[in-house]
């Protein structure tokens, strides 16, 4: 027996996600979500939400994303703590979603899958991974307390990150393979003025130091990118703030992408360029990538996609 086509099948459960399902729970299409890897997305691994609206004294991220999960059960969204592998886009209508436990028909889907922590992809970079290395310095930074610690990256992460890991290390290296930082001045300023910080600069990160297993890690070669010459910046920690890449492998090729990698949608709406498929938030935002917009940008899939039903005689 094949199980009839879900209304509308949203693929992960961050601000987008989450705000698209109560939207379209709300217009009685009973969506199924897929919550992914990481349940709640990126704001389940940050601390404080300051500028979130509604919120005047603040609210913990992790918190934030249960009231969200809470809101979207509330108007029936079935939700599934699964990570989709793969989606059938092109070849026929209804869509197909494969999950790591099943396979399901959707007469619409919304990507809403974000964008996760972009790497250096040296060598031993999984297996150093939570034994000295790490990618987020609100999870982790509580374990380097009184350490030296590295952060590469030039732009606001970094220096947000470099600050905020001031609290608990003795010492912050900010290592950026150029001079000109992408950092807006304010951040800059605030980094540079932080006396527990120093710069070292036009350094290109080579391998880490260390043994995972044994010891832990020791340090990030660099080069000098100026001199050609390579030197071990020594420390027991580093903290990766280069960016973010869109999560779109399970796409396979079927959506167009932009120069960044970031998924392509219609300016103004969530519409990709196969109809009945949409996409919001990270995944297809390379520049506001804020909460507000993302659970802004999931209510536009939710309209689009009860909008596309309705055309299509739902
Ligand atoms: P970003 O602005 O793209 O900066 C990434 C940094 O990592 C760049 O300095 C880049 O160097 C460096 N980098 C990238 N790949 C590298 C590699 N393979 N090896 C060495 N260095 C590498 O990313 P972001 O800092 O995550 O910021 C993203 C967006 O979020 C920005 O719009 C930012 O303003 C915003 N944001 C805002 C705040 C805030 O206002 N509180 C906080 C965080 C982020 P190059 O410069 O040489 O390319």
């Amino acid at each position: 027996m094949t199980e009839d086509a879900r209304n509308v099948v949203i693929i992960g459960t961050g601000p987008a996600g989450y705000t698209a399902a109560i939207y379209a729970a709300r217009a009685n299409l009973k969506p199924v979500v897929f919550a992914g890897a990481q349940p709640g997305g990126q704001l389940t691994i940050t601390t404080e939400v300051e500028n979130f609206p509604g919120f005047p004294h603040g609210v913990m991220g992790p918190e934030l994303m249960e009231k969200f999960r809470e809101q979207a059960v509330r108007f029936g969204t079935e939700i599934h703590y699964e990570t989709v592998n793969s989606v059938e886009l092109t070849k026929s209508r209804p869509f197909t979603v494969q999950s790591s436990d099943r396979s399901m028909k959707a007469s619409t889907v919304i990507i809403a899958t974000g964008a996760s922590a972009r790497l250096l992809g040296l060598p031993r970079e999984a297996e150093f991974m939570g034994r000295g290395l790490s990618a987020c310095a609100t999870c982790d930074g509580f374990f380097f307390r009184g350490k030296e610690i590295i952060v590469v990256g030039g732009g606001d992460s970094a220096m947000e990150e470099a600050n905020f890991l001031t609290r608990f290390a003795s010492k912050v290296t900010l290592v950026h393979r150029r001079e000109e930082f992408r950092a807006s001045k304010i951040m800059l300023d605030r980094a540079r003025s932080n006396p527990k910080i120093s710069f070292v600069l036009n350094r290109e990160p080579i391998a880490y130091e260390g043994q995972p297993d044994a010891g832990g890690f020791t340090g990030l070669k660099v080069r000098n990118t100026k001199t050609g010459q390579f030197e071990v910046i020594e420390s027991q920690g580093c903290f990766l703030a280069i960016g973010h890449v869109p999560n779109t492998a399970l796409l396979n090729g079927q959506l167009p992408l932009d120069s960044k990698g970031y998924l392509v949608t219609v300016p103004g709406s969530s519409n990709t360029s196969i109809p009945g498929v949409f996409a919001c938030g990270d995944v297809q935002d390379s520049y506001y990538r804020q909460a507000v917009t993302a659970a802004g940008s999931g209510c536009m899939a939710a309209i689009d996609a009860e909008r596309f039903l309705e055309s299509e005689g739902h």
